[in-house]
């Protein structure tokens, strides 16, 4: 926890708290408590406040409960309903701190109560307990979900954050678009140069893929063996085609020797682009299976190519 503290760290580096009351007088004595340790943000009015959980990747809430239009109890039932923002701690700070609301407030997925008026020590305790607990969680999360070969993420991650991508993208009638990445010949590839050249060559794969992705939202993750999957929200058909373009020309440009490939004397990329349009009406798995027959008709054409339709 101490070096969360810390004061050297980068701002956008510490962790985040959001502080919701409708009483601003209620959020400033908050604020100083809290400004030099954490990045503090603050919202007035449950809407507001569900609208910055799901933007900024907050570590904390600290909620009032009662609060006109929404309520505390009715902005906590939301963000755990939520995917993207159910994993987000809540404490709920009330005057009314008897068991039937502490009861409501823990069954609504609270996880502590911190009585008003405010004991600065008391709050300031809790929240740093609460935050350390979530940057561990985070941490063992992002095991969890990375490839152990490559260092990008792993399919698991992938499957569930693909469903949630789906979901914001319909919600937000924005496209989504989706990069499938299988390379040419691999097989031929460990036959020539032994399974541990392969391993270092899809260890090299994953460090060029992850470091062309520029976007935040963006995310790339290994899909099995020698296939890649780009994850690619806000991002229409155009810009995903040139993208994956993109990535096919800087691996070429690597010049990796494949001698046994019939394509070329380099290793090369085939690619399947998939962008679900605004309005879609497409399932997650229907717009995998769209990708999915993009890279098959990349191969089928000749391979170290694109690929790509809209649906
Ligand atoms: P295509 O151009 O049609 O994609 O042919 P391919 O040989 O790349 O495709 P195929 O699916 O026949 O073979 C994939 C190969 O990838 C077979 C497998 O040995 C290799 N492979 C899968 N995972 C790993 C891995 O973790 N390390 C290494 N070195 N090789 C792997
Ligand atoms: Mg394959
Ligand atoms: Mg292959």
């Amino acid at each position: 926890m101490s070096s969360l503290q810390s004061q050297s760290l980068k701002p956008e580096s510490k962790p985040k708290l959001l502080i919701v009351d409708d009483q601003t007088i209620n959020i400033q004595v908050l604020y100083h408590a809290f400004a030099t340790e954490f990045q503090v943000f603050m919202a007035t009015s449950g809407a507001k406040a569900l609208s910055i959980c799901e933007k900024d990747a907050i570590d904390l809430v600290l909620l009032d409960v009662m609060m006109p239009e929404m309520d505390g109890y009715e902005v906590c039932t939301r963000l755990k309903a939520n995917p993207v923002t159910s994993d987000i701690p809540v404490i709920f700070v009330t005057a009314h701190r008897d068991e039937v609301s502490e009861e409501h407030g823990l069954e609504v997925g609270a996880v502590d109560f911190i009585s008003k008026p405010i004991n600065l020590k008391i709050v300031r305790a809790r929240v740093r307990a609460h935050i350390a607990l979530k940057c561990q969680s985070d941490l063992l999360r992002n095991f969890a979900f990375m490839d152990g070969l490559t260092g990008v993420r792993n399919r698991r991650y992938f499957d569930e954050q693909l469903g949630i991508e789906v979901a914001r993208a319909q919600r937000s009638k924005l496209p989504l678009s989706l990069i499938l990445i299988d390379v040419d010949f691999f097989k031929r590839f460990n036959d020539c140069y032994g399974h541990q050249g392969g391993d270092d060559c899809l260890r090299r794969l994953g460090r060029l893929f992850q470091t062309s992705i520029k976007r935040p939202a963006d995310f790339v993750a290994r899909y099995g063996g020698e296939e890649f999957v780009c994850v690619l929200p806000e991002t229409p058909f155009p810009k995903a085609l040139e993208f994956a373009e993109s990535i096919r020309m800087a691996v070429l440009a690597c010049q990796i020797p494949h001698t046994d490939s019939t394509v070329s004397e380099w290793l090369t990329l085939s690619l399947g682009v998939g962008t679900m349009a605004p309005d879609s009406p497409l399932a997650s798995y229907q717009l995998l299976q769209l990708v999915d027959d993009n890279l098959y008709q990349a191969k089928k054409l000749g391979r170290n190519q694109v690929v790509g339709s809209v649906n």
